[in-house]
């Protein structure tokens, strides 16, 4: 009988593959039509870190329409659908205290070269209207993002000046705790806590950020690094690169109490793509990633979820992810789970450009205000290897200033040697 009945339903087979089959390719049809009017803003790639390491940033050696053995080219870009990309500004924390502000600045100048070289399919943009300007002419949007506060080298005035060169978010840290501020390693215990997450200079830098109409990002910082520029900036926060904590207990990633403070401070959760960020294992798919969407627009409210793929920053990507031309098929797998077209056009972009524009006009009403020009007290500076103009530091000590020459000697000689 049992029998009978399941072959009485077999012709219902081919109905039900039918279904299925049209359900999964409506859902990329969908994903297309959306992406084709609403592109995504991803809030970090690290091209050009890839342009330093292989070519020394010598982009007359490099062609981005045949570049195949990184996450990032030209045609992946568009078949992707990235209508706006934040190029990382990224130096590692071992050139603190030395050759950092140079560094970045040629990370800088390779995003600014990169916009030149192609023009037709780059648009080097600083302001939410420059962004609206490259969705309409079809170009990628191209922004500039310095990830750690060591590249400023605890100076307002190299802060002031990145803004000025089209800087429109910097991370507070990298890998490493800087004079004013912690990073995540903080909150594994590989780095001792020194500023307990922003130090009163730290906060001055948070406040002129707001003032200039930097975005502050808090991807990289240890959770009370987290919980005081949350309380302390005047604009929305955003966290470029980071996913969910509750799914993956990862110190990179974004704890449940933090997301709500997300939320209620009108902030973003652009969400990580590395494994290791999404399963705390070396294995992750799309599905994994698309879980963290679930559950920071679960905490947080789909208003505070984007996408944050962190392509050419990582050795591991998921299943299904594995380049940026990849993206519509996290759309697609959003649609089958029930997103709704506003609330994925939202995560694909609104979301940031509403957070970009409030931090726009938290810059015109502090424009009132003067720059803050108070620098850090000398003895914050961790370093040996700067020298001491400005600053009141007694020089009628013969011993003092002969360990002063000593220590640039042996500046200058690591130097050389490495
Ligand atoms: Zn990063």
């Amino acid at each position: 009988m049992a029998a009978k009945h399941s072959m009485s339903l077999l012709w219902l087979l081919p109905l039900i593959l039918c279904e299925l089959v049209t359900m999964v390719s409506s859902n990329w049809t969908d994903a297309l039509r959306i992406m084709n009017n609403t592109p995504v803003i991803d809030g970090h790639n690290d091209l050009p870190w890839q342009l330093l390491s292989k070519f020394n940033n010598q982009l007359g050696q490099v062609d981005l329409y045949t570049l195949n053995d990184t996450h990032t080219n030209i045609p992946k870009l568009v078949e992707g659908r990235v209508g706006a990309q934040f190029w990382a500004a990224y130096v590692p924390c071992d050139t603190q205290g030395k050759d950092a502000v140079k560094r970045t600045l040629e990370q800088i100048d390779v995003v600014h070269r990169m916009c030149e070289k192609y023009p037709g399919e780059f648009l080097c943009a600083n302001s939410v209207e420059g962004i609206a300007e490259a969705f309409r002419d079809k170009k990628v949007a191209s922004l500039i993002g310095v990830e750690g506060g060591h590249s400023i080298d605890s100076s307002l005035g190299v802060l002031r000046t990145f803004y000025n060169l089209g800087v429109r978010y910097m991370t507070l840290t990298h890998s490493c705790n800087v004079p004013w501020v912690d990073n995540w390693l903080v909150d594994t215990g590989s780095d001792p806590a020194k500023s307990n997450g922003l130090s009163e200079f730290g906060k001055n830098v948070i406040l002129e950020m707001n003032r200039l109409g930097m975005i502050v990002d808090l991807a990289h910082v240890s959770v009370k690094t987290m919980k005081d520029t949350l309380q302390v900036s005047q604009a929305p926060v955003i966290f470029s690169h980071s996913s969910a904590y509750e799914l993956c207990k990862h110190a990179r990633n974004v704890p449940d109490d933090v997301l709500r403070t997300v939320k209620e401070k009108r902030g973003l959760v652009m969400v990580n793509f590395y494994n290791d960020y999404v399963t705390c294992k070396g294995a992750a798919n799309l599905s994994d990633v698309a879980n963290h969407f679930d559950h920071i627009k679960k905490i947080a409210g789909y208003e505070s979820v984007g996408f944050g793929g962190d392509y050419d920053g990582v050795p591991r990507v998921p299943d299904g992810l594995e380049d940026v031309s990849k993206y519509p098929h996290l759309v697609a797998e959003l649609l089958r789970r029930g997103w709704t077209q506003t609330q994925l056009e939202a995560a694909l972009a609104n979301n940031f450009l509403r957070v970009f524009k409030e931090v726009e006009q938290t810059s015109i009403k502090m424009k009132t205000e003067k720059p803050k020009d108070a620098p850090i007290a000398y003895k914050e500076i961790e370093s040996d290897c700067h020298t001491s103009y400005g600053y009141d530091i007694p020089t009628d000590d013969a011993a003092h200033s002969h360990i002063g020459k000593g220590l640039l000697l042996v500046c200058f000689l690591y130097t050389l040697l490495f």
